[in-house]
């Protein structure tokens, strides 16, 4: 039996992933709308992979009898305004979703909950890689320029991302 207070925040996390991949696609759709269809490619697949993360909460709820409870998901609230602008709101919503898994590792170690927490060792380890993948885009972006023929150059690298699925199976 799961603690109430770790399936609240669990179940509170199947909505982050969901609003992640759904900020995400805005990123997407921002890049799009501006001609620049390989980093459209990249928040693409990185909605996908949010959209994974949702269903592994969602199926690790399930695994221990526990049935999700949908909540609605937010409207995007990040002001897309320029190229870069959109990578460090990528880094910084990154940072806010890994304090999100530390609160429910904290939780569950509080709770001697060490199922939980050894689940949420592969999202502490993502958490990881998703800050880094995000700081790599800004680190690029700053070492090209941010001028037409850099974003270019840099438009054709990502859009060679190509999905592929969590390592993490339930
Ligand atoms: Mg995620």
């Amino acid at each position: 039996m799961l603690h109430e207070k770790v399936v609240q925040l669990l179940n509170q996390q199947v909505n982050k992933e969901f609003y992640s991949a759904y900020l995400y696609l805005d990123f997407s759709n921002y890049y799009e709308s501006k001609g620049l269809d390989g980093f459209a490619n990249w928040y693409k697949i990185q909605a996908q992979e949010e959209r994974d993360h949702a269903m592994l909460f969602y199926q690790y709820l399930h695994n221990n009898g526990v049935a999700v409870e949908l909540d609605a998901i937010a409207k995007p609230d990040v002001k897309l305004e320029t190229p870069m602008g959109v990578l460090q709101a990528g880094l910084a919503h990154e940072e806010y979703v890994t304090s999100l898994i530390h609160q429910i590792y904290a939780a569950a170690q509080d709770e001697k909950d060490f199922r939980t927490t050894q689940f949420l060792d592969w999202f502490v380890k993502e958490q990881g890689e998703e800050e880094k993948n995000a700081q790599d885009l800004i680190s690029k972006m700053e070492l090209f320029g941010n001028d037409p023929r850099s974003l270019y150059l840099l438009n054709d690298e990502l859009k060679t991302r190509v999905y592929a699925a969590p390592s993490l199976v339930l």
